[in-house]
Parts: structure tokens; C-alpha cells; sequence
């Protein structure tokens, strides 16, 4: 890597994962192009076709390489439809693990004329990536979740002081670049020990942060003010598991899952392009899948490591992704169904790079 230039892992995942990854891929080369920027696209298998060709979903050697990169894009990953057989894992909570990849920014915009429910929400979810209840990535061995007898399971929710601070930093810092507004999501009524911690920490935090204005939204009325008044929330951070859903409600309101795009963040460097939408095999193959989450994700990721590693270029190229993006929606022919278009991944691709 050079100051001017990056170097991006590219693992496909499954199903429209290769529909919408190439199209990201697509969208900010040529946005680099226009700014002098150099990325170094790196392919790597992953998912499906890695354990057909390399014997395991996530084959040996891939963290390590993946490493020695500035960051890498992910499609989505299929794993509920992997066959039983070693080697056959999910990949992303390694990944996010690994690099410790605690922060999952997940924006939620309205665009006119796609089925936005409201025409002006403008909020980002900032989710704890790497603890609370998911079981696959909150313990360092085994599982957070097991089964003592044959009718019980017990599912443990981790929730760190460590864990905790270092997400509220991230969502206050966001929220100090934004409307300085941030709203912790929690349930401390009942989770008094764990979602208190959590509280406690971010109103630690936030101590650092005397410009940006906090307050507190109980998980439930969280779910259901997103509906009603979601112009009223700016930043939001939380939990893992109630990040996870509420980003699903929150992509619902502006035209679906095509919409919601998503950063994994951590300490360094290093970031995770990764949409908020799974392999979506129903349409796989069609060439009808909404590329947008992908490319959007992708410039994310283009703007952060831009910012973080003081590469001009690379922040400039993803403002013109933005506007080549913006662009494209408003354009009908070219936009897929799910968001009220008649276009397919093709025509939405070519005209984001029409528009860049
Ligand atoms: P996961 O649990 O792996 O995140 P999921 O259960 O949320 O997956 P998805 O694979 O995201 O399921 O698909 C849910 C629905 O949204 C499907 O009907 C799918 O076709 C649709 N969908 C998801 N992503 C897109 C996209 N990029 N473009 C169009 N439709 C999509």
C-alpha cells in the first residue's frame, strides 16, 4: 500500500453475492479511476464455492492474507444452506473476531420514489459487533450457547465494559461528524446488570464528548418509535442482538434489505465492507438482485480508510460514489424491483457509473 493507493480483499460469498460484488467492485474502481486513486483488488474464495474448490468455506491461510490488506469487501454468505460437513462454517463472525471488527455501522436513508415509508430519515444504527448474545463469536472457545439436557438450552449474552466503551466511542464520534445525537438503545429495566453496564459505559464515554447530545430509548419502544418517528433519531448504538434486528426494521422502512448497507470497524485500520442483507437465494441468478447495499457498503469503506489513513482521493472517490448512487435511484428504468424499479443489477451498475 502506498499514500495513494489501497489494497482490497474481494470474497464474493454466496449466491447474489456474486451478482452484487462484482457490481460494487465495478462502481468504485471506476470512481478511483476518476481520482487518481490505485486499489489493488485481491479475489479470494470464500463460502460455497471455496469448500467445492479448497475444501472449507473459509480456506486456510485467507485471515492471514486478508491481514496484510487495507480491508475487503464481503457478499453475502448462504451458510444456512452449506452441507453438514466439516469445513463447511460461517465465515463472518471469524472475520469480525479476528480482526476484531466490534463496530457494525449500519446507515438507514429515504430516497424519493424507491417505497421509502418516510421521505426524511436519515439515521445510523451502530451495532456492538462481537459479543451480547450471539453465540458463535461471544466466547473465545466453544459456544455461548449449549444444551445441559436434552429439554433445556441455555444461551448466555456477554456484555463487556471494554466491549461496551469501545462501540459508544465509535457511535459518538459518528455522531460528533453528524447532528451530534446520540441514542443509546438498551433494556436496563430488566437486563439490570448487562444492559446497565452497557449504559453506564456509553454515559462514561460520552463524557468525552460534551458537544454531542445523549439519550436513552428502551429496546422496545425503540422498535416502535423507529415507525412512527424515525426523523427524531440521528445516531443509534446498542446492543449486538438488538442492533441486528432493529437494522433489519430500520432497512424496512426505506425500501428493504437492497437498501441497507453496512461497515465493520474496529481499533485499526482495517475495515469490513458488508451489507446488512443475507445471499437472498430466492433471486440468485436472475441478475435482479439491488446492487446498492454492496456498492454502498463499499464506499463506506472507501471514505473510512480514506479518512483514517489520510488518503484524499480515496474520501473524494467515495463522495462521487455517493452521487453516482443518489443518481441512479432517481432513475426508474434503471433500478431494480425491490425498490418500485423496472432495471436489473446491470442497469443499476451502469448507471451509477454513468452518474459517478
Ligand atoms: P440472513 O439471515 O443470512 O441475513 P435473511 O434471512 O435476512 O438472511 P436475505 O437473504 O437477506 O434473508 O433475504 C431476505 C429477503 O430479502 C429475500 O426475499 C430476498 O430476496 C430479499 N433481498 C435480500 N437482499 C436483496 C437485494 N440485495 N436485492 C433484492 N432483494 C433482496
Amino acid at each position: 500500500m502506498t499514500q495513494q493507493g489501497l489494497v482490497l480483499g474481494v470474497l464474493e460469498g454466496d449466491d447474489i453475492g456474486h451478482e452484487v460484488v462484482p457490481a460494487a467492485v465495478l462502481v468504485a474502481s471506476a470512481a478511483a479511476e476518476r481520482h487518481g486513486l490505485r486499489i489493488e483488488w485481491r479475489p479470494m474464495p470464500v463460502g460455497r464455492r471455496a469448500l467445492d474448490t479448497h475444501g472449507a468455506t473459509l480456506p486456510a491461510g485467507t485471515l492471514e492474507t486478508l491481514a496484510k490488506m487495507d480491508g475487503f469487501v464481503l457478499g453475502p454468505i448462504g451458510h444456512r444452506e452449506y452441507p453438514k460437513v466439516p469445513g463447511a462454517i460461517n465465515p463472518h463472525p471469524i472475520m469480525r473476531k479476528h480482526f476484531n471488527l466490534f463496530a457494525n455501522v449500519r446507515p438507514t436513508r429515504s430516497y424519493p420514489g424507491i417505497g421509502c415509508l418516510y421521505d426524511d430519515i436519515d439515521l445510523v444504527i451502530v451495532r456492538e459487533n462481537n459479543e451480547g448474545f450471539q453465540p458463535d463469536r461471544n466466547v473465545v472457545a466453544g459456544s455461548g450457547e449449549f444444551r445441559p439436557s436434552e429439554d433445556m438450552t441455555i444461551s448466555v449474552r456477554v456484555i463487556s465494559r471494554k466491549g461496551s466503551e469501545r462501540v459508544a466511542r465509535v457511535a459518538l464520534a459518528l455522531a460528533r461528524s453528524r447532528r451530534k445525537l446520540l441514542t443509546v438503545v438498551h433494556k436496563n429495566t430488566v437486563f439490570k446488570l448487562g444492559c446497565g453496564m452497557f449504559v453506564e459505559e456509553c454515559l462514561r464515554a460520552a463524557k468525552d464528548f460534551p458537544d454531542v447530545a445523549v439519550n436513552e430509548v428502551i429496546v422496545d419502544t425503540m422498535a416502535m418509535r423507529l415507525v412512527r418517528d424515525p426523523q427524531s433519531f440521528d445516531v443509534v448504538v446498542t446492543t449486538n442482538m438488538f442492533g441486528d434486528i432493529l437494522t433489519d426494521e430500520a432497512a424496512g422502512l426505506v425500501g428493504g434489505l437492497g437498501m441497507a448497507p453496512g461497515l465493520c470497524i474496529g481499533e485499526g485500520d482495517f475495515a469490513m465492507a458488508q451489507a446488512t442483507h443475507g445471499s437472498a437465494p430466492d433471486i440468485a441468478g436472475q441478475g435482479i438482485a439491488n446492487p446498492y447495499a454492496m456498492v454502498d457498503s463499499t464506499r463506506m469503506m472507501l471514505d473510512w480508510l480514506g479518512r483514517r489513513k489520510g488518503i484524499a482521493a480515496a474520501v473524494a472517490a467515495a463522495a462521487r460514489m455517493e452521487r453516482g448512487l443518489t443518481a441512479a435511484l432517481a432513475d426508474a428504468k434503471a433500478r431494480t424491483g425491490d425498490i418500485k424499479g423496472s432495471g436489473t443489477t446491470a442497469t443499476f451498475t451502469r448507471a451509477v457509473i454513468g452518474n459517478l
